[in-house]
């Protein structure tokens, strides 16, 4: 694992990245924000109390790897009516980040997001950082038949659904569990965000996304 050194991704022509906390700030407050608006909607559903919520919430995140499985397995209610719940949000944390779309300009290669979020969730958040251009494809909760991340079958779909190669792939997150088996899959793997814990499934850790795309070191164009 590397800190320093400029990253040495000229094998790479394919970059994955997570939506949330990865491609804004983890600390801009919009995930805590949809971590509420999960609580509240736990609330709404169960009449239980606001701390209960949280602890069911909690729960489902630890056994499911997201909230909506660990609802749907328990709960009578549409996924339709908790994404668009969870997702209701306004996004007045971000803005139009021409750093980052040029960050993303200089790699070659495709581009796709890999989220755990709704299909709108992923438009809104791409349109007001402006860069929706730069990539070729979104693969959202929707599009992986409901399954969050880390579940091994999700990244299979996701594979199979844009036609990568797994080692010429650099995967991009903030959740060092969302890695793993990326790892497993031959990708090279990237913890962006502040959860500096190394692991041997991580081949760099960066707090700083922007900087991180800007000094690495990319392959040539053919
Ligand atoms: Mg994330």
């Amino acid at each position: 694992m590397s800190r320093r050194a400029a990253a040495d991704l000229r094998h790479i022509d394919v970059w994955l990245f997570d939506l949330d906390d990865t491609l804004y700030p983890h600390d801009n407050g919009i995930m805590v924000e949809m971590r509420q608006r999960i609580a509240d909607f736990i609330v709404k559903l169960t009449g239980k109390p606001a701390d209960e919520a949280r602890t069911i919430q909690s729960g489902w995140f630890e056994t499911h790897g997201a909230a909506l499985p660990g609802l749907l397995a328990e709960h009578d209610v549409t996924p339709r009516e908790f994404l668009d719940y969870v997702h209701d949000l306004p996004l007045h944390q971000i803005d139009d980040h021409p750093e980052l779309d040029a960050a993303l300009a200089r790699l070659p290669g495709r581009r796709f997001i890999f989220t755990n979020g709704a299909a709108s969730h992923a438009e809104r958040v791409l349109g007001k950082l402006g860069i929706a251009g730069r990539f070729e494809g979104v693969f959202h909760i929707e599009s992986g038949d409901l399954t969050p991340k880390p579940h091994p079958a999700t990244y299979d779909r996701m594979i199979e659904a844009f036609g990568i190669a797994q080692a010429a792939t650099c995967f991009f997150e903030d959740s060092s569990k969302n890695l793993i088996h990326a790892h497993m899959l031959g990708m090279t793997t990237v913890l962006v965000g502040p959860e500096s814990a190394g692991a041997p499934h991580i081949d760099y850790v960066t707090p700083d996304l922007i900087d991180f795309l800007n000094t690495a070191r990319l392959k040539e164009p053919a």
